[in-house]
């Protein structure tokens, strides 16, 4: 593996997103001092938060996945997971309803969910969701080490054994089809699906591989803090601060100073001049690109993945519904189409419902209820026509009366819409295309194939961050603050990089 050359005493990181604290906490962790300038007043970047009129909004995540990696990351400090943050199983992880009327509970736990499928589609389906589920874990445990927390220093890297074990497991059929292999059920297909929507790709266009998203959920499970979301962030803050990392909150890098080639100092929009030995870029792709003063170097313009719209939504208390609810339209196949080639919003609106006050009370002021809906709709790039300025207000109302009619009676008559973001929202904040998922993770943008996080021609600047290795996703983001340390120090010594390879024989769909 490539890393930085020179000394590397003291490491800079801009951006404390969840790429650039977990980069921070590893870095301290292996004994160098870490300064991180941070632009806003609070660490987290997307994985934001909000307070409004008594209700504690997370702007960002709500899908917790992948404790473990959270807790790899305070590790690396000496400090348990358990210490900082109250994880609560959420479960079901969702409750899937269907356009039919239909719904499905769905758990990580083997037997509920074999109990759960067959109460729903019959004991026939039992039978695939037994080999579907002992395919997504092999997938898993060949995928992650090698290809998913994994440094390439060029396509070539791919070519191992685990790559041979990937193609024996069917990871390059199409996804939709792999997943028909195990299930005949359509709506069950989709739960285990509708993940490559995060991927920024249709389920019949996603190579099967992308799978991998489905174990994280449906086998690893789904998770909330206690405090929100935003008390992840908070916590990795709070250990590295005590790990001796220096923090300078509303303080924005605006260039980088150079001796050579080497990075020897960053300046911020304090006129502070900060010296460094070696600095890693956590934002915005195009952000660490302008400060580099470069641009990526792509036969292909890089393809940002859909956005989404986001209503925080107050109501009087009484809700019964999941923390987690995929309200699906009938229209599946069309959504992909409309959101990602024709860059129209949902003709039949799929949402993901989320009821954070079902854990944790507190989020909402004393007798109410908070409600948060995300609906994929086109980024910039396809939907620059949209204007969503204007559109905004009234398409939250439009979301409120879906829910209504799809989910909880009398919801937009009681629905205080309490904040919206939108694609214009994430663009003032600095990201590509309007997007919030950063680069699509089709095949060229995933991997080897995904911008590097070792910049060219800068012997001592590493990128973090969804937009480089390995995506987007809490864990991913994380995962990639361990892949830019590992840059700066080499791999860490003892860790297990060997994840038992399941035997995959018998497996494929
Ligand atoms: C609405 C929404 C829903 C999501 N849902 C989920 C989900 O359910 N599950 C999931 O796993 N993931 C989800 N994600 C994705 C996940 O939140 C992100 O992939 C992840 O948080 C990205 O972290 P990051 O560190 O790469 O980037 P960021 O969080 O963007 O961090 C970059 C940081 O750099 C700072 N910065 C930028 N420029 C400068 C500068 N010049 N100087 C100093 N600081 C600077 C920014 O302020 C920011 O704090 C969601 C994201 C959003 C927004």
């Amino acid at each position: 593996m490539r890393t930085v050359t020179g000394s590397t005493d003291h490491v800079v990181v801009v951006g404390a997103g969840l790429a650039g604290l977990a980069t921070a906490l590893h870095l301290a962790g292996r004994g160098r001092a870490v300064t991180v300038i941070e632009r806003e007043h609070v660490p987290g970047g997307r994985a934001g938060r909000l307070d409004i009129g008594g209700y504690r909004l997370d702007t960002g995540p709500s899908v917790l996945t992948m404790p473990g990696i959270v807790a790899d990351t305070l590790a690396a400090v000496g400090e348990d997971i358990e210490a900082r943050l109250d994880l609560q199983p959420v479960v079901p992880a969702y409750r899937a309803c269907f356009a039919d009327g239909s719904a499905l509970d769905v758990h990580s736990d083997r037997d509920a969910m074999e109990h759960s499928i067959a109460e729903f589609a019959g004991p026939g389906e039992v039978a695939g969701y037994r080999k579907l589920r002992d395919w997504l874990s092999a997938l898993y445990h060949v995928e992650f080490d090698r290809f998913i927390a994994a440094n390439f220093d060029s396509p070539l890297s791919l070519v191992t054994p685990a790559l041979a074990r990937l193609i024996a497991l069917g990871g390059f059929r199409r996804l939709d089809r792999a997943i028909g292999g195990f299930l005949t059920d359509a709506r069950l297909r989709r739960v285990f699906t509708f993940q490559s929507l995060y991927a920024g790709v249709s389920p019949q266009r996603a190579l099967a591989l992308y799978a991998v998203i489905a174990y994280m959920d449906t086998i690893g499970g789904v998770y909330f803090p206690r405090g929100g979301m935003r008390a992840l962030p908070t916590a990795l803050a709070a250990a590295a601060t005590d790990a001796g990392v220096q923090f300078h909150y509303s303080e924005a890098v605006t260039a980088l100073e150079r001796r050579g080639t080497r990075i020897s100092a960053v300046h911020t929009d304090k006129q502070k001049r900060i010296t460094c030995d070696a600095v890693v870029l956590a934002t915005e792709l195009h952000t660490a690109y302008q400060l580099l003063h470069r641009s990526p170097r792509r036969p292909v313009r890089a393809r940002p993945a859909p956005s989404a719209v986001v209503a925080h939504i107050g109501v009087p208390a009484g809700a019964t519904t999941a923390h987690h609810t995929l309200l699906f339209g009938d229209a599946w196949e069309q959504t992909f189409d409309e959101l990602i080639n024709q860059g129209v919003p949902m003709s039949d609106p799929s949402l993901l419902v989320t009821r954070p006050t079902a854990t944790d009370s507190t989020l909402a002021p004393p007798g109410h209820d908070l409600f948060s809906v995300l609906a994929p709709v086109p980024n910039l790039d396809r939907g620059a026509h949209l204007k969503w300025e204007r559109r905004a207000p009234g398409y939250g109302a439009e979301l409120a009366e879906v829910v209504e009619r799809r989910l909880m009676p009398g919801f937009a008559a009681r629905a205080e819409i309490v904040h919206l973001d939108s694609p214009e929202d994430w663009a003032r904040r600095g990201m590509l295309a309007g997007t919030p998922f950063s680069l699509a993770h089709t095949f060229s943008q995933t991997g080897p194939f995904r911008p590097a996080n070792l910049p060219r021609g800068v012997p001592n600047a590493v990128l973090a961050g969804c937009g480089t290795v390995p995506g987007v996703g809490v864990p991913t983001a994380l995962l990639s603050g361990r892949l830019a340390a590992d840059r700066i120090t080499g791999a860490a010594a003892g860790r297990d990089h060997g994840a038992p390879i399941a035997d995959i024989s018998g497996v494929r769909p």
